[in-house]
């Protein structure tokens, strides 16, 4: 099976941007997934032999309603349909309100969840993690999605197990 990583986390952290970088690659084929709806993005990517398939989502804001609501409903989806769960995060908004919520929602889940602290372009990497620690995720790993900093290893490292 074609190892499944989901992009969760509030809105306006680079999702769609990450989802569109790692999935650029040759046709950029529409994933042939079961259950496929208009309201979660799926794609296909590839890095080395290995082919993987992303889903992009609206994003949690942690504080739902209306729209809102159905959009943390597509993330809640989209992470049980997941092997991997890359929760991505702002250096330059910093830790706030909303991430705390949804990690608590992940850290609950099953799922193996990676911490993905984006827009470190610029930003001394150290500082650029800052309180993510404290979210009790594991170790924050920086990545630019707009630049592509640090994106294939962090990829490489996630399919590791696949
Ligand atoms: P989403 O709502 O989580 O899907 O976020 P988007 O991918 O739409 O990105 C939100 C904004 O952040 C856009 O203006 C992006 O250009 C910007 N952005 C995304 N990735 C980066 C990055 O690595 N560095 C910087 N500086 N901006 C980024
Ligand atoms: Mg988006």
């Amino acid at each position: 099976m074609t190892p499944v990583i989901a992009l969760v986390g509030r809105p306006n952290v680079g999702k769609s941007t990450l989802f569109n970088r790692l999935t650029r690659s040759r046709d950029a084929l529409v994933a042939d997934f079961p259950g496929l709806t208009r309201d979660r993005k799926y794609g296909n990517g590839m890095l080395g032999d290995k082919v993987y398939t992303v889903i992009d989502t609206g994003g949690i804001s942690g504080d739902e309603e209306g729209i809102d609501a159905a959009m943390a409903e597509q993330s809640l989806a989209a992470i049980d349909e997941a092997d991997i769960v890359l929760f991505m995060v702002d250096a330059r908004a910093g830790l706030i309100a909303a991430d705390q919520a949804i990690a608590n929602h992940l850290r609950v889940n099953q799922k193996k969840t990676w911490l993905v602290v984006n827009k470190t372009d610029g930003l001394e990497e150290h500082s650029a993690m800052g309180d993510f620690w404290s979210l009790g995720l594991g170790d924050p790993w920086p990545i630019a999605a707009a630049h592509g900093r640090n994106v294939s290893t962090l990829i490489d490292v996630v399919l590791e197990p696949f």
